[in-house]
């Protein structure tokens, strides 16, 4: 259905600001206007319900987690930057795949079963959009993903 991605999404990050458990700032950078994208709202909640729970997850105690929506000429580009341990250089694309964890003791300790990123980039697919990581060990990583974006239909909300 269309809906205003901002509402949306800032939605979603309520619902874990007000749930979690841990010392972890919520930083939002969103642009002012309503950004309006067709969107199966279910499929992408389970998105990014995955993406936010692997930063808190990954987030030190007291680090930050940047929320980013930016217009782009034919899509909109969301990002989720946390300032945890980062992935490894070599497994940044390998963290789309099915069942597969950075560290498997590490994994085993947190929990997980290595499929939420596999979801999200089927979902995101799914949508037209795409699906990409950018990290630095000991750093912090970045969750970014498209969804196609017609600007022109605004004039249609008037
Ligand atoms: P599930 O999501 O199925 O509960 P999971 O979180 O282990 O399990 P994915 O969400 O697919 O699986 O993530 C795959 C792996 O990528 C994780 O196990 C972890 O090693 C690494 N990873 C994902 N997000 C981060 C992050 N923000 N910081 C550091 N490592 C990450
Ligand atoms: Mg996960």
């Amino acid at each position: 259905s269309w809906v205003d991605f901002v509402t949306f999404f800032n939605y979603i990050i309520d619902r874990f600001e007000m749930t979690k458990e841990r010392n972890v700032h919520f930083r939002r950078l969103f642009p002012k206007e309503a950004i309006f994208v067709e969107i199966d709202e279910d499929k992408l909640t389970q998105v990014i319900d995955n993406i936010i729970s692997n930063a808190l997850k990954y987030s030190p105690e007291g680090g930050t987690i940047t929320f980013r929506v930016k217009v782009l000429d034919d899509h909109i580009e969301v990002s989720i930057s946390d300032q945890g341990i980062g992935i490894p250089k070599e497994n940044i694309q390998k963290v789309f795949e099915r069942f597969y964890r950075v560290d498997r003791a590490r994994t085993r300790q947190l929990g997980g079963t290595g499929l939420g990123l596999a979801i999200a980039k089927e979902m995101i697919g799914a949508h037209g959009g795409d699906i990409w990581a950018k990290s630095k060990e000991g750093k912090g990583t970045t969750i970014l993903f498209t969804l196609p974006y017609d600007p022109g239909q605004e004039d249609d909300w008037l």
